[in-house]
């Protein structure tokens, strides 16, 4: 499984991943959100949760989870952006253990809070197509206009003060905890380049490169 904060690019790194080992991606807020806009029974709850900003419950989780391990992978699951919280990361423990299995290694990509709200606040989204750049990892083309020529501003969510109240940094350090007494804590060093990072995953993981 792989943990990191907003902005740690650890979505990245598990595309990358999955890419190249050909784990089952089990990414859960992209889960949840494609069955909030189908017309599953849990649609409705699973949708006010998210647009209240929530954890889905323990129930929810449990069938969604549940679900995506009956279909067997030959290559193992990668979870991104799960657990969130400790009874999360019991819950997982509990599921992959009915199957005879455990979870092997949790990765987490740190980078500094100030760092988060360097790269957070360095978004820009186009006024006009609402294409989103990065003045740090993705600047568009045309520096100061999108490349459909709109104008770029930073939207109110992206201002620092912003950024600094969304962020939640309590539960993923109890998770952390958590995985460094089970003895599978594996902590990487985020404020690198996407390249480096990957290499030394893959190392510490004892993949093949
Ligand atoms: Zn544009």
């Amino acid at each position: 499984m792989i943990l990191g904060p907003q902005g740690s690019g650890k979505g990245t790194q598990a595309e990358m991943l999955v890419e190249k080992y050909g784990f089952s991606h089990i990414e859960t807020g992209r889960i949840l959100r494609a069955i909030s806009a189908s017309d599953s029974p849990l649609a409705e709850e699973i949708s006010k949760t998210l647009s209240e900003g929530k954890l889905v419950s323990d129930e929810i989780l449990e069938k969604v989870l549940t679900e995506k391990l009956s279909i067997p992978s030959p290559n193992g699951y990668l979870f991104d952006g799960t657990p969130r919280n400790v009874k999360q990361y019991d819950l997982l423990k509990y599921l992959l253990g009915l199957l005879g299995q455990k979870i092997d290694r949790l990765v987490y990509i740190w980078i500094s809070e100030e760092e988060v709200v360097r790269r957070l606040s360095s978004r820009r989204t186009c006024l006009k197509c609402g294409n989103v750049y990065n003045l740090i990892t993705n600047p568009s083309p045309r520096g100061n206009v999108c490349a459909c020529g709109g104008e770029l501003v930073q939207r109110a969510d992206d201002s620092p003060d912003a950024i600094k109240k969304r962020l939640t940094w309590g539960f993923t350090k109890e998770v952390k905890q958590k995985a460094e007494e089970d003895g599978i804590l594996l902590e990487i060093n985020g404020e690198r380049s996407i390249e480096e990072i990957h290499k030394e995953i893959v190392e510490r993981l004892g993949l093949n490169g």
